[in-house]
């Protein structure tokens, strides 16, 4: 009988979100939901030095923001916690302590510059740098003796010395490594702590995790897991290793955390929508040219056969695309929503209607929510004019203008839209102007540009007292 679907996000705490390891928990979580299985997140956080205070938090209100929430995990106890591996040790030291009893494992006592004598020979012979498996002649009662003399050590998996393994991986199909490339791993540290690869296979196993999907990058280590699940007479899980991310370049993606740190993406203004739509792209296709889906549509689209071999190409341009047509077509409630934030820190303080007509209008001028301040300036900030701009503001057609709307505008205090729409025409007919001799001087002295909204739309978000301000600033 087929093992009901489990699938696990086990990142290390190391301080943000890769778009990388993004894309893994994005396809975990897909698969999960399209297969009515279950999500589970692990933080695997036996590496003390690599550990990063606030990790996790961050972790938890990133997956939070672009909505993959967990099934199982901090803070959502399941049936297989606690989902800390720093709070697993117990479980690691048991299964230790069965390999070393069977002879599978065995203890190093290597000193780490003897270590990096041994590397830096085998580099010298062109060798590829590997241990040399000295301590495995060992007798195990000699090494436990020293052991229990506490003599420091580390255990380390004893793999063939010949022969080849071959197992097969959902993406990348048959896959074959020779033992002799496989170093005899170490699984606990000198101090006392698992490595990722112990950890990671007796997590896997008592989790009860059905696929493990994750970055190609774990490619090499699949050897060793498989010898352990051997080892421990467990069968493994189904395999699927995902595409490297490329740079535009072809180089492998940059880890400069500015560059590729999913927090980072939201912090400057990139929907969560935009980003989970264009990660999920990358190295997964419908075999459609469609290219706009919700969470939700991938929920129901989403699958493993889909998943292509080649590098996927990071291309933050094609993301900043993306991101504008959010944008522009998310329903208007929820930009402002996200808008404010921004709009916030940057002190305009506008509210209720005129909020969502500016809005509404500016939308379609910016590609990241952060641009939305500045575009606010040419309602609200001060105009500077250019050659060409001046020219046309200072015509005597477009001072004739200024002059009939000042007028107009100071003869009464409350103006609405439709007010100026009969004002537009007013001057029309009374100045006999139309069109861009109309338009232009017109656009020009509320916003500084020649062409955008309609007038009066401009003209709602402006507000009648400004207006008065900026036209008088156009008198020559
Ligand atoms: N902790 C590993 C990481 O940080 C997990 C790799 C795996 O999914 O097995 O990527």
């Amino acid at each position: 009988m087929e093992k009901p679907i489990r699938v696990r996000f086990a990142p290390s705490p190391t301080g943000y979100l890769h778009v990388g390891s993004l894309r893994t928990a994005l396809y975990n979580y897909l698969y999960a939901r399209k297969t009515g299985g279950r999500f589970i997140l692990r933080i695997e956080d036996t590496d003390r030095s690599r550990y990063v205070a606030g990790a996790v938090e961050n972790l938890l209100n990133t997956l939070n923001a672009v909505g993959l929430n967990f099934d199982e995990g901090p803070g959502k106890e399941g049936t297989s916690g606690p989902y800390f591996q720093s709070q697993r040790l117990p479980l690691y030291r048991q299964h230790l302590q069965q390999l070393i009893a069977e002879e599978k494992a065995y203890y190093c006592f290597c000193k780490p510059d003897e270590l990096e004598k041994m590397r830096s020979e085998q580099i010298s012979r062109n060798q590829h740098p590997m241990y040399d498996k000295r301590c495995r002649n060992i007798k195990p009662r000699e090494a436990r003796a020293r052991v229990e003399a506490g003599e420091e050590h580390v255990i380390r998996l004893k793999v063939p010395e010949e022969g080849a393994i071959t197992f097969f991986d959902i993406v990348r199909g048959e896959v074959t490594f020779p033992w002799e490339m496989v170093d005899d791993q170490v699984l606990m540290k000198s101090d006392g702590f698992p490595t990722y690869h112990l950890a990671n296979v007796v997590d896997d196993h008592l989790m009860e995790i059905s696929h493990i999907i994750r970055g190609e990058e774990w490619l090499s280590s699949v050897p060793k897991h498989l010898l352990l699940y051997g080892c421990f007479g467990w069968t493994p899980p189904r395999l699927a290793h995902l595409p490297l991310l490329l740079n535009p370049d072809k180089s492998k993606l940059s880890k400069r955390q500015g560059d590729v740190s999913a927090e980072d993406f939201l912090k400057k203004g990139y929907l969560p929508e935009a980003l989970i739509n264009y990660v999920a792209l990358l190295g997964w296709h419908t075999g459609s040219d469609r290219e706009f889906y919700s969470l939700t549509e991938l929920e129901k689209e989403f699958s493993l056969k889909r998943i292509t071999k080649a590098g996927a190409v990071f291309d933050v341009e094609k993301l900043k695309w993306m991101n504008s047509w959010y944008i522009r077509n998310l329903p208007l409630e929820n930009i402002v929503a996200r808008a404010q934030p921004f709009l916030k820190a940057a002190g305009i303080a506008i509210q209720d209607t005129l909020l969502h007509q500016s809005v509404k209008l500016l939308r379609e001028r910016v590609t990241l929510l952060s641009e939305l301040p500045g575009v606010y300036d040419s309602f609200f900030g001060e105009l500077n004019f250019d050659d060409e701009q001046e020219e046309i503001i200072s015509q005597p057609g477009s001072q004739s203008i200024y002059r009939f709307w000042l007028e107009k505008l100071e003869e009464q205090k409350s103006w609405n839209e439709s007010d100026l729409s009969s004002l537009v025409a007013l001057t029309t007919t009374r100045l006999n102007v139309k069109g861009k001799n109309l338009y232009f001087p017109l656009r020009l002295a509320m916003i500084g540009q020649t062409h955008g909204p309609d007038l009066p739309a401009l003209f709602e978000i402006i507000g009648r007292d400004n207006l008065i301000k900026r036209l008088q600033k156009c008198l020559r």
